[in-house]
């Protein structure tokens, strides 16, 4: 009787997880749930020195979205996010990208010399590749405020707004919607 109390709860448990992300069949919601994610792959092979704050930016948005995920492209995989080095002002092309398309990152060294946060900056690039465009309200809660808000910002969290924006595009039903990388937002402070 215990145990099955138990198994109750946690297919409640299931079934409200996936009610959250839009899933509408009870019986594999589960399932369904999971292959609605969308996967995006990096190579940061073009900017090692940055390596480590780029995994923290994909962690960034790991945690706060659930409908995609980025994570780093193994020997051979597809790509869907180059992330290279560059000497000017960090750029990106703007998303939503999708698991069949191509976007990039300039990890513009011109804002590390002026001393933004390394985690900041690519997890708003981040965002471009997701979507997001530069919303320059100054505020350093702000992700997308970008190098508006003050050089001291340490914030690399997307704010609320940002992450159900980000929700949004890769919403069921939306991720086969392709939306050709196009567009460079230069981030010029
Ligand atoms: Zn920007």
């Amino acid at each position: 009787m215990q145990r099955r109390t138990l198994a109750l709860v946690a297919a409640n448990v299931i079934l409200g997880a996936a009610v959250a992300v839009g899933t509408a069949v009870p019986a594999t919601a589960a399932q369904d749930a999971a292959a609605l994610v969308t996967t995006l792959t990096y190579d940061d092979s073009g900017a090692r020195q940055y390596s480590t704050e780029i995994a923290q930016g994909a962690a960034n948005w790991n945690a706060a979205v659930t409908n995609v995920r980025i994570v780093k492209a193994t020997s051979g995989q597809r790509v869907n996010i180059r992330i290279v080095a560059d000497p000017g002002w960090p750029q990106a092309t703007l998303g939503p990208v999708r698991s069949t398309g191509s976007a990039q990152v300039w990890f513009g060294k011109q804002a590390v010399d002026q001393g933004y946060n390394k985690v900041r900056i690519i997890t708003h690039e981040l965002g471009h590749n997701l979507g997001l465009p530069d919303r320059r309200t100054g505020l350093c809660s702000d992700l997308m405020s970008g190098s508006s808000a003050p050089v001291s910002c340490n914030n690399a969290q997307p704010s609320a707004a940002e992450k159900a924006s980000v929700q949004r595009n890769y919403a069921t039903g939306l991720a086969s919607r392709q939306v050709p990388a196009t567009i460079v937002i230069s981030d010029a402070a």
